[in-house]
């Protein structure tokens, strides 16, 4: 029987193992700061200076929290010796200096702390045991939609129906706000989460009392946040990385984060970029070449003197895309371009010289040179070889120069599913079908309820006597421009967005992308007025510069006129098409395409009928808006016709470095960033003041479809229960094939009425229009369970393909052992009930996508036991482990389709009494009266994660720690 330990409180802090590596900093205005020294250190470690940046920064954290508990001399010595090829089986204690959310995983976070509270209060302990150590920001980015575009008062518009169904939520934040000492809130219009990280949250170094001495100390800042993006931290010299919320959650709470030690591949940059290419161009490539050289679970650190050249903003936009890369971090270390950011970011004189100087005392300023730093493997790129590029229809890795983007959709096209093709006739190609003005838009709105307002100005407002959102709505809908007679062919571009922190956060892609604005009206030339068009800042300073810069006219006279500052087209809050469109599209089976500035095209990401989604620079987003298709080539073709019936070329109004440049005093500007930050805590916007939050350091959970107790703590006891070893007689729940996304299982976007979901929030009142997303309802498991597996366009394999080899998209099952056909959730009632367990069998890259814990909460509320599948995405395997359920892979060549698993079989799953990590388990497959035993290895990868399982999760495991103290 496995051992279970309880988790003991905190004792005094020991003697620091390493008290002679603490050493004074000079700052250049001649302040003293006291620090953890790595030079010293390297005295007894020489290793240490030949280290990665990046290690040595995780090393600087390992050294400082060494307490001889969680953290131990060991860890210190194991992490100092750091080899490049050495196997990795050393876990790394890694205590950072703060945490990040959104809002969409940053509620759920908050409601289990909330819940956490309920249970200290129900023990008779002080709730405020329950109380983040490090600080925590909350940017809200992630709710705000484009219903309205294409008009100057869009962006006021989207807000009002933002505040407008995120009531609840926003009054629950603002309970946590008063709640919790160290929890703070940007909130809605500020900006994205990872920008205003970027140009605000981030401060440099930190200083704090240190726990053996008392004396003040400085250290690097360090962060995890929950979002895969949160490596854009990255491109200014901080470790950072995007965990699920639930190893957030234990990080705020004083439990380290837990890595793997990484291998480190080396980046070198040479060479410039040439005259027209785009920091996009530039991520597209570098995530293309990381791609394929499988960086998955490594840091990546850039480095060579092309790294030097490369301007704040774009080493941003290149770690913002590690996830899709692969790797766990894209990072810069600190330099000149650092500090100028800093300064031109409005951070004050004490911290820039705090920051240079302890980085300089630390000997890691300035990125190293080849040969100076031991990498795992090195990659080269000559910046002067990246060219235009977009990257799609369906992977941000298929990375396409922008002269083949014609032929590869045509190629595309027809092509089977496997070769990632649309499997459409190839005759079909240029067939266009008639949408009638009618049709597109001048119909009458759909009648609104009788109290509903009839006006815009009524619209908005924040009354609590408009019951839904439909008249809202109704109204985005009819008070979008107008269109006439159209047809609607392959290859149209429907939605055209700059958006995404990716790209919004660089001034010069933005700058260019107004540049070439404004030389395509001057030239005459059009968006069609059915494309959608937005922009979406990640922040509030870009439309300061645009507007100093005297380009956010011409972006409006295009249609690109700022209608959030938000995520939007990024997360899929895209909104909705016109129903004309959506109609002609399913009717027609067309391909329409998506072009946006985002970093994911995944299906059904962008909008569920937009097949084809390139992401490109803001530039291009606007040339192709222009284009409207993806099926004219820019390099040879005309864009449209300019004044006079003149024909117009991308080369006529692509805009040159210089006159980028020019403009860049705009985007740097110290006062306007500080006059902008002021606002969060001084003029937070009326809507957010006005939003009433409940008071009291318990929450009482007043009914609410987005905010609900979560029932992880149900039955808690001090106590673990006896572990079970293993799965005995399962079911399995579904078979996938590759790369199921964390999308796929738990989507984000709309929530289908005929789904689930939809019948609770229906049933419990909500109509249709007031749904909302997923990812809105995060704080309510009711809804999310419904919605685990209900993305629609996953396919469960186990029910047999139709007559023509097509698969059934949508969340159901077959229940077993009537093979009766229903929805997953609806199959896991059942069998919860009758006390079944069920499995996952799964391909390649389980988990692949966004960070989200409830990809792996939906799983363990509807019974899932294992997840076994040929390979995992690292946070997801670690948020399986961290809810309990058992991540398990298979070995060698085998897979679900090898062992010839059809779904009808029960299985059980072998552990060894005493688990460990990594060990081997095994799969036993029950069927026709035969017992199959097929090896597998446990993917519980650490230690402390075989403490996590034992204690049925890690959530359970940090709540005894913290009330045992
Ligand atoms: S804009 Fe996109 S990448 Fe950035 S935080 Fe939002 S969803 Fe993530």
């Amino acid at each position: 029987m496995p051992k279970i330990t309880t988790p003991k409180a905190p004792a005094r802090a020991p003697a620091h193992a390493f008290a002679k590596t603490r050493k004074t900093f000079k700052t250049a205005s001649g302040k003293e700061g006291r620090y953890y020294s790595l030079p010293a250190l390297a005295r007894q470690f020489p290793n240490v200076s030949r280290l990665p940046v990046s290690i040595r920064i995780v090393l600087e954290s390992v050294l400082r929290n060494c307490d001889g508990q969680k953290v131990t001399a060991e860890h210190v010595a194991e992490l100092a010796n750091w080899q490049p090829s050495a196997e990795r089986t050393n876990e790394i204690p890694f205590v950072v200096a703060r945490v990040v959310l959104q809002d969409f995983t940053g509620v759920p976070l908050l409601a289990d702390l909330a819940a956490m509270r309920n249970v200290a209060a129900a023990m008779g302990k002080n709730p405020k045991t329950i109380e983040p150590l490090v600080p925590v920001d909350l940017v809200v980015d992630h709710s705000i939609m484009i219903d309205h575009y294409g008009k100057k008062n869009s962006l006021d518009l989207n807000m009002k129906l933002e505040f407008q169904r995120n009531q609840e939520r926003y009054q629950f934040m603002k309970w946590g706000m008063q709640a919790f000492d160290t929890f703070g809130v940007v909130p809605p219009g500020f900006g994205i989460v990872h920008q205003v990280n970027l140009e605000y949250l981030a401060r440099g170094v930190h200083k704090t009392k240190d726990k053996a001495t008392k004396e003040t100390v400085y250290y690097p800042d360090s962060l995890v946040g929950t979002d895969s993006h949160t490596t854009m931290i990255n491109g200014i010299g901080v470790v950072g990385w995007g965990v699920g919320g639930i190893e957030a959650e234990a990080g705020m709470l004083g439990q380290p984060v837990y890595l793997l030690t990484p291998d480190v591949v080396g980046f070198e940059f040479t060479g410039r970029l040439r005259e027209g290419v785009t920091a996009t161009d530039l991520v597209l490539t570098v995530t293309e070449i990381l791609r394929r050289e499988k960086v998955v679970g490594k840091f990546v650190e850039f480095f060579g003197e092309g790294t030097s050249s490369l301007a704040l903003p774009d080493r941003a936009t290149i770690g913002n895309m590690a996830p899709e890369y692969g790797a766990t971090m894209g990072f810069f270390p600190v330099d000149e371009k650092t500090i100028e950011y800093f300064k031109g970011t409005g951070r004050t004189t004490a911290e820039i010289q705090a920051f240079e100087a302890y980085f300089k005392a630390q000997g890691m300023f300035g990125a190293p040179r080849a040969g100076e730093v031991d990498y795992t493997q090195v990659v080269t790129l000559d910046l002067g070889t990246v060219a235009p590029s977009l990257a799609g229809p369906k992977r941000p890795q298929d990375r396409i120069e922008l002269g083949h983007v014609k032929s590869q959709f045509t190629s595309l096209f027809s092509k089977p599913p496997t070769e990632a093709g649309f499997n459409q006739p190839a005759a079909h190609l240029h067939t266009r079908h008639l949408v009638r003005a009618e049709e597109a838009g001048e119909k009458v709105p759909r009648a609104a309820p009788a109290n509903a307002p009839g006006a815009p100005r009524e619209v908005v407002e924040m009354a609590s006597e408009h019951p839904t959102l439909e008249a809202a709505q109704s109204e985005a809908s009819s008070k979008q421009p107008k269109v006439g007679d159209m047809s609607l062919g392959n290859g149209d571009v429907l939605i055209a967005a700059i958006t995404s922190c990716t790209n919004t956060s660089n001034p010069s892609v933005l700058l260019a992308a107004g540049l070439l604005a404004k030389k395509a009206v001057e030239a005459g030339l059009k968006v069609a007025p059915h494309i959608k068009t937005s922009l979406a800042p990640g922040s509030r300073i870009v439309t300061e510069y645009l507007e100093k810069a005297g380009l956010l006219p011409y972006l409006e006279k295009l249609g690109f006129s700022v209608a959030a500052y938000g995520c939007t087209t990024c997360i899929g809050n895209a909104g909705d098409l016109r129903p004309e469109f959506n109609e002609a599209i399913t009717k027609n089976d067309l391909v329409c395409a998506a072009v946006l500035s985002g970093n994911r095209n995944f299906e059904a990401r962008i909008h569920p009928n937009l097949k084809a989604n390139f992401l490109a620079s803001p530039p291009l987003v606007v040339a192709y808006a222009i284009a409207g298709t993806v099926l004219k080539d820019p390099m040879t073709e005309p864009l449209g016709k300019g004044k006079g019936g003149r024909d117009i070329y991308l080369g006529d109004i692509w805009p040159t470095s210089d006159e980028i440049y020019a403009l860049m005093k705009y985007a740097m500007n110290g006062k306007a960033f500080k006059a902008n930050y002021d606002k969060v805590a001084k003029e937070p916007g009326k809507l957010w003041e006005k939003i009433k939050g409940t008071k009291g350091q318990v929450y009482d959970w007043p009914g609410s479809t987005y905010i609900a107790k979560p029932p992880f703590f149900d039955d808690f006891t001090m106590a673990p229960k006896k572990l079970v070893s293993g799965v005995q007689g399962a079911r399995a729940m579904a078979l996938f094939g590759d790369s199921i996304t964390t999308d796929h299982i738990s989507p984000a976007g709309s929530i289908k009425e005929s789904s689930p979901a939809g019948i609770w929030l229906k049933a419990n009142g909500v109509g249709k229009a007031d749904f909302n997303s997923y990812g809105s309802r995060r704080g309510n498991h009711d809804v999310m369970m419904r919605g685990t597996f209900a993305n629609v366009r996953i396919k469960n394999l186990m029910i047999p393909a139709g007559a023509d080899g097509s698969r059934e998209e949508g969340g159901v099952t077959l229940f077993q052992p009537s093979s009766e056909k229903m929805f997953i959730y609806d199959a896991a009632m059942k069998y919860i009930a009758q006390g079944t367990p069920t499995v996952i069998f799964a391909g390649e890259e389980y988990g692949t996508g966004s960070s989200r814990d409830w990809a792996a909460k939906g799983s363990q509320l509807l019974g899932v036991k294992a997840v076994i599948a040929r390979s995992f995405e690292r946070i997801h395997r670690s948020n399986l482990v961290g809810m309990g359920v058992l991540p398990l892979q298979f070995r060698g060549s085998d897979s679900w389709e090898s062992l010839g698993i059809r779904g009808d079989e029960s299985f059980d799953i072998l552990l060894a009494d005493e688990i460990a990590p990594q060990q081997e388990a095994t799969l036993v497959i029950h069927s026709d009266g035969v017992a199959r035993k097929v090896p597998l290895t446990l993917r519980i990868d650490t230690p402390i994660e075989v403490d996590y399982y034992k204690h049925g999760g890690i959530l359970p495991f940090v709540l005894r720690q913290l009330l045992a103290a």
